[in-house]
């Protein structure tokens, strides 16, 4: 059986430019990159020459540039590192009801620890109103942080406006930039954010590498201990391979966004019509708002998305539902119950996220087969659903 991937937001497949420039790293450089010798210099400059990379990728200086294990790590070193390195009366922090639960428990986290947090609404739009952003900034705020683009909706919040906002009142601005890398154009000048974090595993490089950008004099303390690597902000013997694979992602993400965003964005919003024209009772999420070029969220009334993933799955095609089974229990995503919809709708969505490897006969056979799927699945489904 043909299978095609349509959850690029949950992972991406190494690109295969990726896998080369790190062969390398995994074959012959064997160092420890913190070593004085010949073997340790060769890691170290591996290394040194992804942060380059990144650091172009991200407008910014190399020095700026942490790797770390991945995204989660990113967002809790950006959060809990900022909060722990303010002032000990700067107690308060501002995030949104969208976040990735990478953001989500560290604020629970924090607020354990006796920090106030405040979770920002958005509406059906899926996107921060910056009036909220101002209504709930206090002196005592210490960090603002809000995602870049949403996993689930794919909406593009305004990160520019929220960081001047968080800015104007002293404090600092992380964005969990994640799901907009490799499809936005990122800047961190532009965007005005102090921190950001990217994973590789998004951009078609491995799991288990991701990187924080910490604005030139910025202090955030360490969460791990352990060693004084990456400029004493996250201690352990650096993740060569990993790493080469993030900077080379990296640098073929800059080499492709503008064709890709369009070939993707012309892709997705042809699925996107055919599902709305060719079935009934469908609507997509947060479709008005501005969203990232390769992502879908579809309710299909009457059904549970659940149900639908396995069908489609047994024909070959990986979706997301819009219900997290994050806990081995299905819940209704925070996400889609954040903008408005009832428990039962939200269990009957769909996330569809194309990606660099998706062509158009992968859209077209999706489109032969989903059609009567949904109609079998209405049919089966109790009377009055
Ligand atoms: C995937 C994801 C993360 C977590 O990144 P990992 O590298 O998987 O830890 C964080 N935030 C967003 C928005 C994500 O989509």
């Amino acid at each position: 059986m043909q299978r095609h991937y349509f959850d690029h937001n949950a992972t991406t497949p190494i690109d295969p430019q990726v896998l080369d420039a790190m062969m390398p790293a995994l074959r012959e450089v064997s160092g420890n990159a913190s070593s004085i010798h010949s073997f340790g210099q060769d890691a170290r400059l591996l290394v040194e020459s992804a942060r380059l990379q990144a650091a172009d990728f991200l407008r910014c200086e190399p020095k700026e540039v942490v790797f770390t294990s991945g995204g989660t790590e990113s967002d809790n070193l950006a959060i809990l590192g900022a909060v722990r390195a303010a002032a000990g009366d700067r107690k308060h922090v501002v995030t949104t009801a969208i976040e990735h639960p990478a953001v989500l428990q560290t604020c629970g986290q924090l607020e354990r620890e006796g920090v106030t947090v405040d979770y920002l609404p958005v509406g059906p739009s899926g996107v921060v109103d910056i009036a909220d952003v101002s209504a709930a900034l206090r002196p005592e705020t210490v960090l603002v942080s809000v995602m870049h683009a949403n996993n689930e909706l794919g909406t593009i919040q305004p990160i520019a406006e929220i960081a001047a906002t968080a800015h104007a009142v002293g404090a600092l601005f992380h964005a969990d930039a994640v799901q907009s890398a490799g499809k936005l154009p990122l800047d961190v000048d532009t965007l005005g954010v102090d921190l950001l974090t990217i994973s590789g595993h998004k951009i078609y490089a491995p799991k288990g590498v991701g990187a924080l950008y910490v604005r030139k004099g910025v202090e955030i303390e360490s969460i791990q201990f352990g060693g004084r690597h990456e400029r004493a902000r996250r201690p352990g013997t650096e993740n060569v391979p990993g790493i080469v694979g993030l900077g080379a992602a990296c640098e073929l993400a800059s080499q492709r966004l503008a064709v890709e965003s369009a070939r993707q964005a012309a892709l997705r919003d042809r699925l996107e019509q055919a599902i709305l024209s060719q079935i009934a009772n469908t609507w997509v999420n947060a479709a008005g708002s501005p969203r990232t070029p390769n992502t879908t969220n579809i309710g299909f009334g009457g059904i549970e998305g659940e149900p639908l993933l396995i069908s489609l799955d047994l024909k070959g095609f990986a979706v997301s539902s819009g219900a997290a089974c994050s806990s081995g229990a299905v819940e209704p995503s925070h996400v889609l119950l954040a903008i408005g919809l009832s428990r039962e709708q939200a269990r009957s969505c769909l996330r569809l996220s194309i990606g660099c490897g998706t062509a158009a006969e992968d859209v077209d056979r999706f489109l032969a087969v989903l059609p009567a799927v949904v109609e079998r699945l209405r049919a089966l489904a109790p009377a009055g659903r």
